[in-house]
């Protein structure tokens, strides 16, 4: 049956099947939650409150581990560790530190099964989503390991007066930095920031997401085995809204990632204090398939851009605008790649999407699509939670027909479900694809990537992806990631990623020649003798 002959709501039957009848994918067997390893974990925990709530898996929606919570009294005693671990960590060679990060990444992918395991339990993602949570942190591992003393030595600069003011600049580290991370990718998240802030010589107090403390936990325990010293690496656990005022009060500087509407309210508090921050924040990406694109390719990066961690990913697809000429080839190939998707619980390879992570994301996905339907668009796949398969799961979805009165238009899903849009020229498209109040990434498929190239940097996003959906970008951790207008502020990655985390300090010696007047100079004839100076310096080519 072609796409556009199908009823809207149907399709959904086609997926895949449910593992956890079969035995050979029991989805309540995995070392890593042993009593003896979660205790491991949830001991990082600075927590003096005896208070401890349950973490569950979305997988089945049972509780998985109790973890122990921490108040405004252990926030306040993780900084005081912070602070004393990091004036001995600040003097240790930036070759030392850098070490630390290079064993990470070799104990990151000894571990991946290990730390795979845990983060599909908690997060309820698909194995094959998981894994690219190791395999980011190995990147960033590797490239900051390997870049750290060529972004921080210090740096000799160009003296005012050449030969006789010797100037450097060092890179000093903020002190201690405050982190508050999302559960989307729950091990990313908890170290792919806290990376450059350690290797600038900063401490870290870090609060990942309450639905995802252990994956974070892990993180903790394999920088300690990497050698990270004690002290300098602290998990504080609660709610943000109790948790982030008295981390914002004590740290030196804060990055955050998570929603829009949080990343005001955090802004606002590091404003009142004028500490730094930066902020990884929403967005509703586009994708622009040009008339001359390979379709295939595109249909596969669209598949993986939209349904990747069932679309709970700040960098996928939500809207998709097609070039008339291929729009019908393209929604069929699409539609096509969408049906053949197989759904699955579990932690084994082989399923192609996982759960959502929670009631209130999956009720966030059903209101955006019931709304879209109920004004008039047509779902071409999927459509339907599967309550079958476990509590939050929801057909990956591809909408045609959505206008700008339905919610999804314009506000982010955070979940399985796209938005298909014809386009007649291409300054048409990018008009479009610049709608709205977002700017993080954009992916654009033709074949004249000189085109795409001239198209990109038209488009108002951090990232623009060129026959690929995210992951070029993403994966290249040299080039910095993050959002424009209100999808953030500042980056991570690159340079930029591990500067954010230190203060210059301009350092010059004057020799011989003073700034004022010698040998028994007048200010006047002082003040001609710098001026002939500038301009024998401009003739000369000088600074
Ligand atoms: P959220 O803003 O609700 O929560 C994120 C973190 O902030 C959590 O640790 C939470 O406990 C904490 N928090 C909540 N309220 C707080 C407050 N008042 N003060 C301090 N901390 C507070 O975000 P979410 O809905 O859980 O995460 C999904 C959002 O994150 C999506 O919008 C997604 O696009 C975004 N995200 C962005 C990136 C990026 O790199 N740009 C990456 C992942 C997720």
């Amino acid at each position: 049956m072609s796409a556009s002959s199908q009823p809207a709501g149907a399709g959904g039957a086609s997926f895949g099947d449910n593992d956890l009848a079969d035995p050979e994918h029991d989805v309540t067997a995995s070392y890593a939650l042993d009593p003896a390893s979660v205790r491991a974990l949830t001991r990082r925990v600075v927590s003096t409150t005896g208070r401890e709530i349950p973490a569950y898996t979305p997988i089945t929606g049972q509780p998985l581990a109790m973890v122990p919570q921490s108040g405004e009294d252990d926030v306040e005693e993780a900084f005081a560790r912070a602070r004393r671990a990091q004036k001995a960590w600040a003097q240790t060679p930036i070759r030392e530190r850098a070490a630390m990060l290079l064993r990470l990444h070799d104990l990151v992918l000894d571990r991946q099964d290990e730390i795979i395991d845990l983060i599909c339990w908690e997060s309820g993602k698909a194995r094959k989503h998981a894994f690219d949570e190791p395999l980011h942190i190995a990147l960033t591992a590797r490239y900051y390991g390997r870049t750290g003393v060529q972004h921080l030595a210090p740096k000799r600069v160009r003296g005012v007066v050449p030969g006789l003011t010797q100037a450097e600049v060092t890179r000093v580290p903020k002190g201690v930095v405050g982190i508050i991370a999302p559960w989307n990718y729950p091990f990313t998240m908890a170290l792919c920031d806290g990376i450059p802030a350690l290797l600038a010589g900063n401490a870290v107090v870090i609060k990942p997401d309450a639905q995802t403390m252990l994956s974070a936990l892990l993180g903790a325990q394999l920088l300690e085995e990497a050698g990270l010293p004690e002290g300098l690496w602290n998990v504080v656990a609660g709610p943000g809204r109790e948790l982030g005022t008295p981390i914002i009060d004590r740290s030196d500087y804060v990055c955050f990632t998570g929603s829009t509407p949080t990343g005001r309210i955090i802004a606002r508090q590091c404003a009142e204090r004028l500490i730094g921050c930066s902020l990884e924040l929403g967005g509703k990406n586009p994708m622009l398939v040009l008339r001359d694109a390979d379709l295939d390719r595109a249909a596969e990066g669209a598949v993986r851009a939209v349904f990747s961690n069932a679309g709970q990913l700040c960098v996928a697809i939500e809207r998709l605008y097609v070039a008339d000429q291929v729009y019908d080839r393209f929604r069929d190939k699409l539609v096509e790649r969408t049906k053949a998707m197989t759904l699955r619980a579990g932690l084994q390879w082989g399923s192609d999407m996982g759960s959502l992570i929670s009631q209130d994301q999956l009720d966030t996905v059903v209101a955006h699509v019931d709304d879209a339907v109920a004004k008039g668009a047509k779902v071409l796949v999927g459509g339907k939670a599967r309550p079958d398969l476990g509590p939050y799961y929801y057909e990956p979805t591809v909408l045609e027909g959505v206008s700008p009165d339905m919610t999804c238009f314009g506000t982010e899903t955070f979940g399985p479900v796209v938005a298909l849009h014809r386009f007649h020229d291409e300054a048409d498209a990018i008009a479009r694809a610049n709608e709205g109040e977002y700017g993080l990434n954009a992916s654009i498929y033709s074949r004249d990537t000189r085109r795409a190239r001239e198209i990109g940097r038209q488009v108002k996003c951090g990232t623009v992806n060129v026959n690929e959906a995210f992951a070029a970008t993403f994966a290249s951790i040299e080039a910095p990631m993050g959002g424009m207008r209100q999808s953030g502020m500042g980056r991570r990655q690159g340079a930029e990623g591990l500067l954010r985390y230190t203060e210059t300090q301009s350092l010059a010696v004057q020799r011989v020649l003073r700034f004022a007047p010698q040998f028994g100079m007048n200010d006047k004839t002082y003040a001609q003798v710098m001026t002939a100076n500038l301009r024998l310096l401009r003739k000369a080519g000088r600074a």
